[in-house]
């Protein structure tokens, strides 16, 4: 079936206005960009696009659907805050509630212009196959494209740096030293059968793996989960130097950086990015590169956990492929890529580098394009409007008040469009919004099942939740001293000093 979309500007490099295109699709492929109206097959449907401006998807590179039930819980979180939350945050969960939270986070992301993400969803103790199918379930009835990698780890965070558990035991009696995370071989066989029973379409959703953060994941499981993704070709991302405390402490247990430690056990190569990435230095970008990792860069959360400015401008000067991200909603709090685009232009500006160092418009585009695009391993399908890509597009409303009036559409994007000028998304040429709304979507319906849900799970997680608040403060002390001591010293430049 020929679709041929007609009328729009497609934003482009040379022209500040777009320039006037038909885009002919055939099934889920763009197969011609041609002169507006040259198209004569009377057979052919049409979507109107006048007075729409045309961008490729959106595509978010870092994103958690565990977070969807989670929006707007916490207001002064430091990511050890947010660590010790997690357990009564997402805890006692059933498949129905891991599909809500999914369905919620899909929807947030293609009503604001995204049409793919990386999602490192957890389950506990391990990923289960129910857990997984309630998840692809949301992204299949939505649309959105994905990579859903289960996060997984074999030590709990209070296991992951040392005299933690005795700084804590002091006032828990020794509950937070007794919690345990499921068993490595536990953890890896399940990843090995999810691998081998994956049977979604490759180009809609494929499998990841994210080994959570490197403190939290024994040597023994860190190279179980790469040997998995080896057999079985998957992508893997994980947390890397998000916040000032890991990077002080990498020194301290593994007697080098984050990254070192990856590298020491094969997990990095052009499989791999690492998300967040603040915490690095010019030895670890530089080995990034040489492996042909990639970075998924996520202002907005770094700014809400307050963990530090990714340095965008440094990875791209090593040759370090970056894509974008929003992160979960429990620590971003929406899934607003145009917002994250924005947030990634601005904090490339207050970093001291003189106006021509700064991220532009252009380029902040590409990265929350072609740059995630390669973070997810869909750079061959999506990213552009170009021949043989996948018709994953997005009609901005040129009425809208955001590009009123239209003196450049790049800048605008980035610096003026709030995914309130979304009108139409497709994704494989299907539509999945129209008049800025997810179709076939009931949000009434879906918004009292989520009100119910949350309700019964703070009663159950009620508990949980008194616990993390009493030891709350010794996380927040313990962490904090072990950013000022002389392990900082290891590392060659920290932010936002350099
Ligand atoms: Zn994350």
């Amino acid at each position: 079936m020929t679709l041929v979309v007609t009328g729009g500007q497609i934003l482009s490099a040379t022209s500040p206005r777009g320039e006037a295109r038909d885009i002919v699709i055939d099934g889920d492929t763009i197969v011609d960009l041609v002169m507006p109206g040259s198209v004569r097959d009377d057979n052919a449907e049409r979507l109107d696009a006048s007075r729409r401006l045309i961008i490729p998807g959106l595509i978010n590179s870092h994103t958690h659907s565990h977070g969807g039930l989670s929006k707007g819980i916490g207001d002064r979180w430091n990511l050890e805050i947010l660590q010790t939350a997690n357990p009564w945050m997402g805890g006692q969960r059933g498949p129905e509630d891991k599909y809500l939270s999914a369905l919620i986070t899909a929807i947030d992301q293609v009503e604001k212009g995204t049409t793919a993400c990386y999602d490192l969803f957890f389950e506990f103790p391990v990923p289960t196959i129910d857990g997984m199918e309630a998840v692809a379930s949301a992204y299949m009835e939505v649309g959105l494209r994905a990579v859903i990698a289960p996060m997984v780890a074999d030590l709990t965070f209070y296991q992951s740096l040392p005299g933690f558990i005795d700084a804590l035991t002091r006032i828990d009696g020794g509950k937070a030293g007794a919690m345990r995370m499921g068993r490595t071989e536990d953890v890896i066989s399940a990843l090995r059968r999810l691998a081998v029973q994956w049977s979604y379409p490759s180009d809609r959703l494929r499998l990841g793996i994210a080994p959570t953060i490197p403190h939290h994941c024994s040597r023994e499981f860190m190279i179980g989960c790469r040997d998995v993704a080896r057999d079985h070709g998957l992508v893997m991302q994980t947390h890397v130097g998000e916040a000032k405390y890991q990077a002080a402490s990498s020194f301290q247990i593994f007697g080098r950086s984050m990254t070192r430690t990856m590298e020491s056990v094969g997990i990095l190569g052009p499989w791999f990015s690492a998300a967040h990435a603040v915490w690095l230095d010019d030895a670890d970008m530089r080995l990034l590169a040489e492996r042909g990792a990639q970075v998924a860069h996520n202002p907005g959360a770094n700014m809400r956990l307050g963990s530090g400015i990714g340095a965008a401008r440094d990875y791209l000067r090593h040759g370090v492929a970056l894509g974008i991200g929003t992160d979960g909603c429990h620590c971003s709090d929406n899934q607003n890529m145009f917002e994250a685009m924005r947030a990634a232009s601005f904090v490339s500006r207050v970093r001291g580098l003189p106006p021509q160092e700064w991220l532009s418009t252009h380029e902040t585009f590409r990265l929350a394009t072609e740059g995630s695009a390669r973070v997810l391993g869909f750079q061959d399908l999506i990213g552009k409007i170009a021949k043989g890509y996948k018709a994953d597009l997005v009609l901005l409303d040129l009425d809208h008040v955001n590009f009123m009036p239209l003196n450049n559409a790049v800048n605008q994007i980035v610096h003026a469009e709030d995914g309130c000028g979304v009108d139409k998304v497709l994704i494989g040429g299907r539509m999945v919004v129209s008049g800025g709304r997810a179709l076939g979507v009931d949000k009434v319906a879906l918004a009292a099942k989520a009100d119910a849900a949350v309700e019964r799970l703070h009663a159950l997680n009620a508990e949980a939740r008194k616990f993390s608040e009493i030891i709350e403060p010794i996380v927040v002390n313990f962490c904090h001293g072990l950013t000022d001591n002389t392990a900082l010293a290891g590392l060659h430049r920290l932010l936002p000093s350099h």
